[in-house]
């Protein structure tokens, strides 16, 4: 048996077990075993964190740009020293293989290293001489307090996706962290303390739907950035806009991926395969379907059986794992239960990862990689998000039936294309409802420069996340007109409206 340690809030500079009694226990999904029993915020700890968010809000906002600039760098050196710590966190309670947890917390530094620039980013803009002895110039200023409400895939780059930039436009930031792996969340917190951050202006509050809606309709809550599954995102979008807060909610994703008979099959097979199993499947840019296109589809079918066959899938502790387990024994079984439906409505299960074991973790929530092929569009291995280590290849003739199939579904987060083909290439980049596209790229996540958002039920809210997008969903924008007349012209007043002289 592991050891079950107390997971608590961090507020105001501490962490902090609050007031609530609730807990919830917290696995190691590689063993099955509860690791830790996690604090449910109760409404009083849900008050004192906005308390001293609004507080210390109202000081970090008028912190000098240099200043809050040097706390950002050294939170950057800061998680840059901590990431073996970091990885091994998130590897013991999503598990995910470190090369995996350590390559998430390398974007999300990218993000930290984009908020350093922040002076630059903030610079805004002066017009001289508007109007005869008026200049007009306009710049930004921080919401006041904002909450993240994160998924369980990515404990750290999520959070860094918001954070950063949040804390360098001069607002204070409530994490609320997925609770099944929240110990990474207060990693984090303590780095920013390091760097010199005021208490306050980072928190972390643990809890499930109770937490999520007191923070959505609390008058001293400004803004809501959310990442995770497409129900949670449109609740989340339509109560907190109804309680006057900006929202950007980024929901869930069925990512397809064209795979052409002029494309190189055994690069296609490669990448198609690390992007559906990468993660055990479980991220919102995993390519989810494959789409093979007239003659390729025979060949690219028996290159990824290859591939997903060799796959080592292991606790992601040991260093030649390719793949560690799915996120609970409930997600295990949904994916089981999806896999088997769509055997039985006539898919042809190439690669059957439903009865994995690994010797010596039995009880673990293991799902080996699993293809089916000749999907069709009413199955609900199609329809539903599984959100696991399954690739299903839907099989059609043209180009253009390609990208009619992937405009026809509901989710709209990312897409490749494997061609060798530029025309072919741009038809589809031009074509496709899809935020984020990939060409010969499976997994095309914006850098931090960019921004990361998708079309259609993948986000709700008209701001992506980070890069410029998230500067400005952060800020609110301020125009001043100013004149400075001489006094022999100071009254010049006019009951007519302002016009430019
Ligand atoms: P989830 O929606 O279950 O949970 C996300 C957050 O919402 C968690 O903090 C959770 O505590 C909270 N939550 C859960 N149920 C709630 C409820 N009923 N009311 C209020 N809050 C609730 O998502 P998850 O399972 O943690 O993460 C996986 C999902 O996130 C997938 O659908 C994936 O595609 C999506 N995702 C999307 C992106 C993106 O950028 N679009 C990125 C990562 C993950």
């Amino acid at each position: 048996m592991t050891a079950q340690k107390p997971i608590s809030h961090f507020i105001n500079g501490h962490e902090n077990p609050g007031t609530g009694e609730r807990t919830q226990p917290v696995y190691n999904p590689a063993t099955g075993e509860i690791s830790g029993h996690l604090r449910l915020a109760n409404r009083d700890d849900l008050d004192t964190t906005v308390a001293a968010a609004k507080k210390a809000a109202e000081s970090w906002s008028q912190t000098s740009l240099a200043k809050r600039t040097t706390v950002l760098f050294k939170f950057r050196e800061l998680v840059s020293a901590h990431v073996d710590e970091l990885a091994a966190l998130i590897t013991a309670e999503h598990g995910k293989v470190l090369s995996d947890a350590k390559g998430e917390i390398g974007r999300g530094i990218e993000v930290i290293e984009f908020a350093c620039g922040i002076p630059q980013l903030l610079k805004g803009a002066y017009s001289d001489q508007a109007s005869t002895g008026i200049d007009v110039f306009s710049f930004r200023e921080p919401v006041g307090v904002v909450a993240g409400i994160t998924p369980f895939n990515f404990p750290v780059m999520v959070p860094l996706w918001m954070c950063p930039i949040a804390i360098a436009t001069g607002n204070a930031f409530i994490l609320k962290p997925s609770e099944r792996d929240p110990s990474a969340a207060i990693l984090l917190a303590t780095l920013w303390t390091k760097a010199g951050l005021p208490d306050g202006v980072f928190q972390v509050l643990h809890g499930d739907k109770e937490t999520v809606t007191g923070l959505l309709t609390h008058p001293d809550v400004d803004a809501i950035s959310f990442v995770g599954s497409t129900p949670i995102a449109q609740y989340v979008h339509e109560t907190a806009t109804a309680h006057g807060k900006r929202v950007q909610a980024l929901g869930g994703a069925k990512n397809h991926a064209i795979i052409l008979p002029d494309a190189d099959l055994d690069n296609a097979a490669d990448h198609l395969s690390a992007a559906a199993f990468g993660s055990a499947g479980e991220r919102c840019m995993a390519i989810s379907v494959a789409i093979a296109v007239g003659d390729a589809a025979d060949s690219l079918v028996s290159k990824v059986q290859e591939r997903a066959l060799a796959i080592k899938v292991a606790e992601g502790t040991e260093p030649d794992a390719d793949m560690g387990p799915v996120i609970t024994r409930a997600s295990k079984e949904r994916i089981i239960r999806i896999v088997g439906e769509a055997a039985e409505s006539g898919a042809n299960l190439v690669v059957d990862g439903r009865d994995l074991v690994v010797t010596g973790k039995e009880d673990g929530f293991w799902v080996g990689p699993t293809v089916l092929d000749n999907v069709t569009t009413d199955m609900t291995a199609y329809t539903e998000e599984i959100f696991g280590p399954v690739l299903t290849v839907v099989r059609v003739e043209t180009v253009e039936e390609a990208i009619e199939l992937i405009n026809s579904n509901p989710y709209g987060n990312g897409t490749a294309i494997f061609t060798s083909s530029g025309s072919n290439a741009r038809k589809f980049q031009r074509g496709v409802h899809v935020g984020m596209i990939g060409i010969n790229v499976p997994v095309p996540v914006p850098v931090a420069y960019h921004s990361f958002g998708g079309w259609k039920n993948s986000l709700f809210g008209d701001r992506n996340i980070y890069g410029e997008e998230g500067v400005a969903f952060y800020t609110r924008g301020k125009v001043v007109t100013s004149r400075w007349p001489e006094p022999a012209h100071a009254s010049e007043a006019s009951y007519a409206f302002p016009s430019n002289s």
